[in-house]
């Protein structure tokens, strides 16, 4: 298979790009990347003995990705903004990349007949109570709340859009917060990781009391490739590990993996309209594709403070 994956120098993607090669060897994989301040080109060490190609673009860029698009069998799409914190402060850029972006490789994928896996998030569905036991489920009402997650929002109708006006074959998971090796060190465990290892305060929003449904990246990865593998077109698929964490606990067991004080957590401002609970129902891609996940929040965790260490 030749699969183009955008994005694929940031975390997930080139997480995403070593597990596929190291699951098939045999593939081609081309990686567009636009290489914001987000990318690390040396996310990807290792992969140059594999069929592998980059080319520096914007998935924005009509032509450069219908060049590309012509000859890959599926388009994995990662390329996005990602962090909720900038598009508070200014949101120009996640309408171009996490809406314009994905028009221009829908548009791409129509012409050439390919299949388009987008990779989503559960911020779309807005914010949960902390004291309900309620979670995200593919019948979920889209409620997106910042303007990372409504351009998020706005992609998946226009890719469910495709496929119904089209017949077109998509399909869309939509997971929790990730984390694990090659995160930009802006977001919370890796920033978490990197202030406490160098004794510097820890900044938490608030009281920390904010929850996140947390899956170790290569477990988002290995959803992925069974969805690409065994999904049903036109669906779509919540992915989780069933791992809800407050903040402040996460926050806190890093400090105990490295032996570091919880003097060093200082609270700070909380972010604008912080969305309160985040918990995902993955039951369906573990009913109809067989998917679950390996590890638990304690497990991933310490391979990742090793990673970081
Ligand atoms: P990231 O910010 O680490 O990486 C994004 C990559 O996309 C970067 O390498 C950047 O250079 C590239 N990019 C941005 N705009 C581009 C454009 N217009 N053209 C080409 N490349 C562009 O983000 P991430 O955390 O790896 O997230 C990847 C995807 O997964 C995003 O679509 C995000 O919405 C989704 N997602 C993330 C999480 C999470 O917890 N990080 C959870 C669920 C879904």
């Amino acid at each position: 298979m030749k699969l183009l994956v955008t994005g694929g120098a940031g975390f997930i993607g080139s997480n995403f790009i070593h597990y596929w090669f190291a699951n098939h060897p045999k593939d081609e994989i081309v990686n567009i990347d636009k290489l914001t301040y987000a990318s690390d080109l040396s996310n990807l060490n290792g992969v140059e003995k594999y069929n592998y190609k980059f080319v520096k673009g914007d998935i924005a860029d009509e032509k450069i990705v219908d060049s590309i698009v012509k000859d890959v069998d599926v388009i994995v799409n990662f390329a996005a903004e990602s962090h909720v914190d900038n598009s508070i402060l200014e949101s120009k850029e996640f309408i171009h990349s996490n809406i314009v972006g994905v028009h221009v490789l829908l548009e791409a994928a129509r012409k050439h007949d390919k299949r388009f896996h987008q990779v989503s998030t559960d911020e779309v569905y807005g914010s949960l109570p902390l004291d309900s036991k309620e979670k995200f489920t593919e019948k979920t009402a889209y409620a997106p709340r910042n303007p990372y997650s409504a351009p998020k929002a706005a992609a998946d109708h226009l890719v469910r859009a495709y496929h119904n006006t089209y017949k077109m074959k998509v399909t869309i998971s939509n997971c929790s917060n990730n984390y694990g090796p090659r995160q930009h060190k802006e977001k919370l465990i890796p920033k978490t990781i990197t202030n406490a290892k160098n004794n510097k305060d820890i900044p938490m929003y608030g009281k920390g009391e904010q929850v996140r449904d947390w899956i170790y990246v290569e477990e988002h990865c290995s959803a992925i490739e069974r969805i690409l593998e065994k999904g049903t077109i036109g669906e779509t698929y919540l992915v989780s590990a069933d791992q809800e964490r407050h903040n402040v606990d996460v926050i806190k067991l890093i400090l105990k993996e490295l032996g570091k004080p919880e003097t060093l957590i200082k609270s700070v401002q909380d972010r604008l309209g912080h969305d309160i609970r985040y918990a995902i129902d993955a039951s369906k891609i573990k009913r109809e594709l067989g998917w679950k996940p390996k590890y638990d929040f304690e497990k991933g965790m310490k391979k990742t403070i090793e990673w970081y260490k």
